[in-house]
């Protein structure tokens, strides 16, 4: 293995030297995650601007043994993005390949670079009359080959599916620096393998992407926002059957939002919402081409009330309205951070178990790790709940998620819904994946990185 100094003049060759950045004061902001939970200590932080040179750059590594960390926005909540605190890791930041390069109104495909921010990309394809539907509210910072890599879900899968769902074609650098471009825009290709599968959720351990064509929708014409509150998750559920019986697929959001989450958003956010009533709250947003859509919503919204699913409610009046009911769900992330130290669980169970599944968490949490709180909220929709414990310093963290991740499995859960295992979780996977699965995951990563070389630690231990 050369050391890393020898690595650094190689690749400070193809980028320049400012193109490498060897100082801390550079270095740092591209060194902690978003929760600050990882701080890391990259040998230096590297940001090409093209796709051969991250294929270089890949190589110089790769001949030299030297391990490679991609980062896009740094806005995954698993700890993926960062190297780790040895200095010997190359940061590889794809925040310089930024562009849009095409946008087929007709085709409905957009094909952008990686380190594109997904909100720039969401414009354009807006610009064009289209709708790129992958929705979240680190949006504005995070970027299209993150989304990719973390096969991001946010808002709106209940009516557009997770990333992978919307990912046409890929390019990608493989761990050694070859380059496979497979920048396809075909609805049908059953032509061999779909081998970007593979990269789409592999969280940076099995190619750099760097660059992806995605799948655009029309853009519908109308919207209906509502919050609602309802007297317990189980009315959420059949508020959430009525709405798909009444509107069909035109519900694209349906998120659960707890009394504590708004408690927190109101505390450090200064938002509060339009209602009261409710320990239990839920954000429906309804969209469609063709009008009759808000009369519809209310005839829907009437009988949850008369059926007494939901108890109280408001459907926004404007664009701007439906923003500030939106703001409320998108600040609960930011204000738990602000109220201090946390445990996050972002599990799914599937939907008809979810209320049983918040009753069971919580008295297990009452019994087994008595003084935490609960803040649980999340993509009702899609089942998946943030199922995030408020701690003191004296809680240990394992214990809490041995005590929500058990109550998950029991219900033939999943313990990563779609934020990922990054190094956050790398235990939890081998511990609630069966002997098979995870068999199989280390035979993909040894096939397309043998060295190890790629993110190494994480989705499976280095
Ligand atoms: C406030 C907030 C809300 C969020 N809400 C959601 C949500 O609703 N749904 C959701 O799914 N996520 C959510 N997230 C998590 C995060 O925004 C997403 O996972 C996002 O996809 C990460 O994109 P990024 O560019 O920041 O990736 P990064 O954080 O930089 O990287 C994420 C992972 O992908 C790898 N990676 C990054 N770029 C590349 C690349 N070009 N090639 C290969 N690997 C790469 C990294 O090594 C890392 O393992 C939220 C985060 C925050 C802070």
């Amino acid at each position: 293995m050369s050391t890393s100094s020898d690595v650094t003049e190689r690749l400070k060759g193809i980028l320049g030297s400012a193109g490498v950045m060897t100082d801390w004061a550079d270095q740092e902001p591209y060194a902690m995650d978003w929760r600050k939970l990882f701080p890391g200590k990259p040998a230096c932080v590297v940001r090409p601007s093209s796709t051969e040179q991250v294929a270089q750059i890949v190589q110089i590594c790769h001949e030299a043994g030297v391990a490679v960390v991609p980062q896009g926005g740094n806005t995954g909540l698993a700890g993926g993005a960062v190297p780790d605190s040895s200095g010997t890791q190359v940061l590889l930041s794809l925040n310089r390949m930024a562009a849009i390069r095409n946008v087929d109104p007709i085709g409905m495909t957009i094909e952008a670079e990686a380190g594109c921010i997904l909100k720039v990309a969401q414009d354009a394809a807006s610009s064009a009359g289209r709708l790129l539907p992958i929705s979240l509210a680190a949006e504005g910072s995070a970027t299209i080959g993150g989304v990719v890599a973390a096969n991001a879900g946010g808002v709106n899968v209940l009516r557009y599916g997770m990333t992978r769902n919307l990912v046409l074609g890929l390019e990608v650098v493989l761990p050694d620096g070859t380059i496979a471009n497979g920048l396809r825009r075909l609805r049908k290709d059953n032509a061999g393998y779909d081998w970007k599968q593979l990269f789409i959720g592999s969280e940076g351990t099995l190619g750099i992407v760097t660059a992806a064509v995605l799948r655009l929708l029309p853009r519908p014409k109308h919207s209906v926002t509502a919050l609602l509150s309802v007297p317990d998750p189980d009315a959420a559920l059949r508020l959430l059957e009525l709405a798909q019986d009444e509107l069909g697929d035109q519900v694209t959001a349906f998120e659960l939002i707890s009394r504590t989450s708004l408690g927190l958003v109101a505390r450090h956010a200064g938002l509060k919402p339009p209602i009261a009533e409710g320990e239990w709250f839920v954000l429906i947003e309804a969209a469609s081409s063709l009008a009759g859509l808000r009369e519809a919503a209310e005839t829907m919204l009437g009988s949850a009330f008369e059926h007494v699913i939901a108890l109280d409610g408001v459907i926004a009046e404007s664009g701007a309205q439906a923003a500030q009911l939106w703001a409320l769900r998108e600040h609960v992330t930011e204000s738990e951070a602000r109220e201090g130290k946390s445990v996050k669980h972002d599990v799914s169970v599937p939907l008809t178990s979810v209320p049983c599944f918040l009753a069971e968490a919580g008295e297990a949490l009452a019994a087994g790790a008595p003084g935490t709180r609960v803040n649980a909220f999340g993509h009702l929709g899609d089942g998946n709940i943030h199922y995030n414990v408020l701690v003191d310093a004296g809680h240990d963290a394992n214990v809490i998620n041995r005590i929500v991740h058990d109550v998950v499995a029991a219900y033939g859960g999943s313990i990563s819904a779609e934020h990922g295992i990054g190094q956050y979780r790398v235990g939890e996977l081998a511990r609630y994946r069966s002997p098979v699965e995870m068999d199989i995951t280390r035979k993909l990563k040894r096939a397309l990185d043998p060295e190890g070389l790629l993110n190494p630690g994480k989705v499976l231990s280095a």
